[in-house]
């Protein structure tokens, strides 16, 4: 299937337009001073620019490395990709700054269920 052809911020290969998500920044909630929030344009076809990624968190990661979204969006701010980490399940990735990281449990409270504890406090034994 032919299609547009556009090229991941991460990685920088060029791939089909439908596999890759395009991502805008929301200047509508930006504060001054603060990172840009990034916004993934799920197929509604935002206005505005757009950068695409695989939707893969280790393009995500280049991207984030590169401050490849600043540059391909024409932001002279930071910006702040929590949308993106919190989609492509990364946050193990030591490249992630802890700031990012916070945001992301932050905005994400239920990302990671609370199973692990439950079942440790359901094995121990109290004798
Ligand atoms: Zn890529």
């Amino acid at each position: 299937m032919a299609g547009p052809v556009r090229t991941c911020v991460g990685c920088r290969s060029r791939a089909c337009k439908s596999d890759l998500l395009r991502v805008v920044a929301d200047r509508g909630a930006a504060v001054a001073g603060r990172p840009v929030p990034l916004r993934l344009d799920d197929a509604v076809g935002l206005p505005g620019r757009g950068a695409h990624l695989h939707p893969r968190s280790e393009c995500l990661e280049l991207a984030l490395r590169r401050k490849a979204f600043a540059r391909a969006l024409k932001l002279s701010a930071a910006v702040d990709a929590s949308v993106l980490i919190a989609r492509l399940g990364s946050g193990s990735s030591p490249s992630m700054s802890a700031d990012v990281r916070v945001e992301l449990r932050q905005t994400v409270p239920s990302a990671r269920p609370a199973r692990a504890a439950d079942n440790k406090e359901a094995g121990r034994v109290d004798s």
